[in-house]
């Protein structure tokens, strides 16, 4: 398991990466809250200060929750149930006041391990049907009426994450995200080039259909 601790204060980030080490949990800092927005597909769990010198942790916060599901421990000096609610709400999946005690902060982050462990254990369905169209996500590969159609890899991709949850909305910054790592760059474009491509080779309209302003939805 690797931490990301955002931080600004020296010695708080010092002392808790000293922490974890001990335990022989890796970390990683930035001092900076925007950071994590481009990091952190480099770690498992996020340590997360509110108060930070460039953005409010908890924009931070909202703008993380958009591209990613990574959970999130805020650690902060704030105490006031309004912001512990509104932290919860924005996406957090703990609360710690400082100062912490390191033991509480590494049972918690256990905790989450152990979440995570069980969620991964769970088997993820390997084909999906849908009427004529078969999606095999072990082999990777689509059957239209039982004919294999040619999908690239980023095509693919695409689809397999909009089957993730078929019916549920997908945003375009998850997608660029996930596929192009990198949500915040101009891969706009290449996102429709590849899913225009998807949806020609699935040959039926509507399949996946545009959310305008947000992203994508498997419809069938
Ligand atoms: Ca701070």
């Amino acid at each position: 398991m690797r931490v990301g601790i955002v931080e600004d204060d020296d010695g708080v980030a010092g002392a808790i990466a000293d922490g974890l080490a001990m335990h022989r949990i890796k970390s990683g800092r930035m001092s900076r809250g925007l950071d994590i927005l481009t990091r952190h597909q480099e770690f498992d769990v996020v340590l997360l200060d509110l108060g930070l010198p460039d953005v409010d942790g908890i924009d931070v916060l909202r703008q993380l929750r958009r591209v990613s599901l990574v959970p999130v421990v805020v650690l902060t000096a704030r105490d006031d149930e309004r912001t512990i609610v509104r932290t919860l709400r924005s996406g957090a999946d703990d609360y710690l006041v400082k100062p912490a005690r390191m033991a509480e902060l590494l049972a918690r982050i256990e905790a989450i391990g152990r979440r995570m462990a069980r969620s991964a254990a769970a088997p993820a369905p390997v084909a999906r049907t849908f009427g004529d169209i078969v999606v095999d996500l072990g082999s990777r590969s689509l059957t239209i009426g039982g004919e294999p159609v040619q999908l690239t890899t980023k095509e693919f991709d695409l689809l397999a994450m909009l089957l993730e949850e078929p019916g549920a909305a997908v945003s375009r910054q998850q997608l660029m995200d996930r596929i192009w790592g990198d949500a915040f760059v101009a891969v706009s474009r290449s996102l429709d080039v590849h899913m225009n491509a998807l949806r020609s080779k699935l040959g039926r309209s509507g399949l996946i259909e545009t959310i305008r302003g947000f992203g994508y939805r498997w419809t069938a």
